[in-house]
C-alpha cells in the first residue's frame, strides 16, 4: 500500500484525466495520475485530435500549392512531397505536448504513476508495473475513472494493421495508399479520407447512414458532402459492408448497396472508422460493483459520480458525446464538485468540429430537433462568399446559419460550413452559454475585415437584415 492515502487516484491521462488531476491538485488535493502507456496525453495526443490535426495542416499546404498558389500569382515549380519530414513533424508535436503534460504534472504536484490502474474498491486501485510487472497499491479516498474508449469492431472485418487498419495506423502510413477505401463517414473518415485524397490517394468512403457526418444539422451536411465530392473524394451511402478480405497486397471490400444486392470494390489499404466504445478492459469496475450500461458505458449522477460512492467517471467512459473537450469540461467539474464548488455544464452548449476544409462546426439543436421537439424558430443564413476576408484568404465556401427561438430570440443553435468554422463557433458558443439572443450577436461590433462577420451577418439576416447581400 502506498505510505500516503492521496485524495484522489485518477486513471487515465488523457484530456480528461489529466486536466482533472491538474485541476484538483489547484484545489489542493493530493492527487496520483495512473497512466499504462509510456506517453501521458491518452487517445488524444498520442493518436488522435492533434496527430491528425498536424496532418491535416500539412495536406492542406500541398493541396493548395498545388491548386490554389498560381491565383495568388505564386508559382512554386516542382512540388514533391516529403511524406517522411511530413510525418516526423507530426510526431514532434506530438511529442512536445505529451512531455508538456508531463511537466504540468510536475509544476501542479500530481504524482505520475505508470502502469495498469484496476480498481480494487473505492479507496485502493492496484496499479501493475508496465516495465517489470511489479504491482504497488495506492490507497486514496475517491477514484476517478477517465479511461476513454477505443475503436469499435466490425463484424467481418478483422484489422490486421497493415491493410485493414483503424485511425492509429491511418495517420502512419508511410506511403500514399493508391486507393484507401474508408468504411464510416463520420468524424475520422472525413478528416483521415482529407489528408490522404489530398496527399494523391483515389479515397472511398462507404457509410451505413444517407448522409454524412452522423446527426449533424442535415442541410450543413448536405453542404460538405458536396464539396469533399468536388474536391475528388468518392462518397457511397446507404450501404452495408459486410465483410473485408485481404488477397496479397489488396483487400476486397463486401458491402450490400442500396439495391440490397452484395457488391464490391476493392483498394490497397483499408481504414475502419465507425464509431469508439467505453474502454473498461481489464479496470476492474464492474467486480467493484460500478453498474455499466448495456453498451459498455458507466451511468454517473450530477456529480460524476457512479452508483459506488467515491468512484467516479468522465470523458468517453460515460454516456454522452465523445469529445476532448467534453472530457476537459466533465473533469474540472467533477472535482470542483469533489470541493463543493456547485458548477455544471450547460450541455446544450457543447461545440463539434470535423476538421475538413471546409470545416464542419456545430452548436446547440439542428433544424431537424428543432422541428421534432415542435419549438417555433427563426433561421439567418449568410454565405462566405459575401466576405471580403474570405475573398482575400480565397475561402469563399461555405455559410454560417443561426437559429433563434420564433418568440424569445433566444439563440437554440449553429452550424457552419465554412473556413475556419472551428475557431468561429466559439463566439456563438459563448453567446448560448450567457443565454444571448441573435439581436445581442448582431449588435456586437465585429472586427472589419474578418470571417467573424459572416457570424454576425447571419444573425442580421435571421430578421431579414443582412447587410452585405
Ligand atoms: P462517428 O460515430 O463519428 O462515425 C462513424 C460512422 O460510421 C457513422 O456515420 C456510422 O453511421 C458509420 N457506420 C457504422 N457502422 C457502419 C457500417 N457497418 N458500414 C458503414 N458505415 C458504418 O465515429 P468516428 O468517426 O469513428 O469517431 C469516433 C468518435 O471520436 C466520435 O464520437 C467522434 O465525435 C470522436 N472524434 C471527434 C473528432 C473531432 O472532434 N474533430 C475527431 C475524431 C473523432
Amino acid at each position: 500500500m502506498s505510505d500516503i492515502t492521496y485524495d484522489l487516484v485518477v486513471i487515465g491521462s488523457g484530456p480528461g484525466g489529466y486536466i482533472a488531476a491538474i485541476r484538483a491538485a489547484q484545489l489542493g488535493m493530493s492527487v496520483a495520475c495512473v497512466e499504462k502507456d509510456s506517453s501521458l496525453g491518452g487517445t488524444c495526443l498520442n493518436v488522435g485530435c492533434i496527430p491528425s490535426k498536424a496532418l491535416l495542416e500539412s495536406s492542406e499546404l500541398y493541396s493548395a500549392a498545388q491548386k490554389e498558389f498560381k491565383r495568388h500569382g505564386l508559382l512554386v515549380g516542382d512540388l514533391k512531397l516529403d511524406l517522411a519530414t511530413m510525418l516526423k513533424r507530426k510526431d514532434s508535436i506530438v511529442s512536445q505536448l505529451t512531455k508538456g503534460v508531463a511537466g504540468l504534472f510536475k509544476k501542479n504536484g500530481v504524482v505520475r504513476v505508470e502502469g495498469w490502474g484496476r480498481i480494487v474498491s473505492a479507496t485502493e486501485v492496484e496499479v501493475r508495473s508496465a516495465a517489470n510487472g511489479a504491482l504497488t497499491s495506492l490507497s486514496t479516498k475517491r477514484v476517478l475513472i477517465a479511461t476513454g474508449s477505443s475503436v469499435s469492431p466490425l463484424r467481418g472485418v478483422e484489422l490486421d494493421g497493415q491493410r485493414i487498419v483503424t485511425s492509429t495506423e491511418a495517420l502512419c502510413f508511410e506511403t500514399v495508399p493508391e486507393h484507401l477505401i474508408v468504411i464510416g463517414a463520420g468524424v475520422i473518415g472525413l478528416e483521415l479520407g482529407s489528408v490522404w485524397a489530398r496527399l494523391g490517394a483515389k479515397v472511398t468512403l462507404l457509410e451505413y447512414l444517407p448522409h454524412i457526418l452522423g446527426n449533424t444539422d442535415a442541410e450543413t451536411s448536405a453542404l460538405a458532402l458536396k464539396s469533399l465530392g468536388r474536391q475528388g473524394m468518392q462518397f457511397m451511402l446507404g450501404v452495408k459492408v459486410l465483410s473485408a478480405t485481404v488477397l496479397d497486397d489488396k483487400v476486397v471490400v463486401t458491402y450490400e448497396g442500396t439495391s440490397g444486392v452484395a457488391e464490391t470494390v476493392s483498394g490497397d489499404r483499408v481504414l475502419v472508422a465507425v464509431g469508439r466504445r467505453p474502454y473498461t478492459q481489464g479496470l476492474g469496475a464492474a467486480e467493484a460493483g460500478v453498474t455499466l450500461d448495456a453498451r459498455g458505458f458507466i451511468p454517473v449522477d450530477h456529480d460524476y459520480q457512479t452508483n459506488v460512492p467515491g468512484i467516479y467517471a468522465i470523458g468517453d467512459v460515460i454516456p454522452g458525446p465523445m469529445l476532448a473537450h467534453l472530457a476537459e469540461d466533465e473533469g474540472v467539474v467533477c472535482v470542483e464538485r469533489m470541493n463543493g464548488i456547485k458548477v455544471h455544464i450547460n450541455t446544450d452548449a457543447i461545440p463539434a468540429v470535423a476538421y475538413t476544409w471546409p470545416e464542419v462546426a456545430s452548436v446547440g439543436a439542428t433544424e431537424e430537433e428543432l422541428a421534432k421537439r415542435g419549438v417555433a424558430y427563426k433561421k439567418g443564413i449568410f454565405p462566405f462568399v459575401a466576405n471580403g476576408r474570405a475573398k482575400a484568404l480565397l475561402a469563399t465556401e461555405g455559410q454560417v446559419k443561426i437559429l433563434a427561438d420564433a418568440v424569445t430570440d433566444r439563440v437554440l443553435g449553429c452550424h457552419i460550413f465554412g473556413p475556419r468554422a472551428g475557431d468561429l463557433i466559439g463566439e456563438v458558443v459563448m453567446a448560448m452559454e450567457m443565454g444571448a439572443s441573435s439581436e445581442d450577436i448582431a449588435r456586437t461590433c465585429h472586427a472589419h475585415p474578418g470571417l467573424g462577420e459572416v457570424v454576425r451577418e447571419a444573425a442580421l439576416a435571421l430578421d431579414g437584415r443582412a447587410l452585405n447581400i
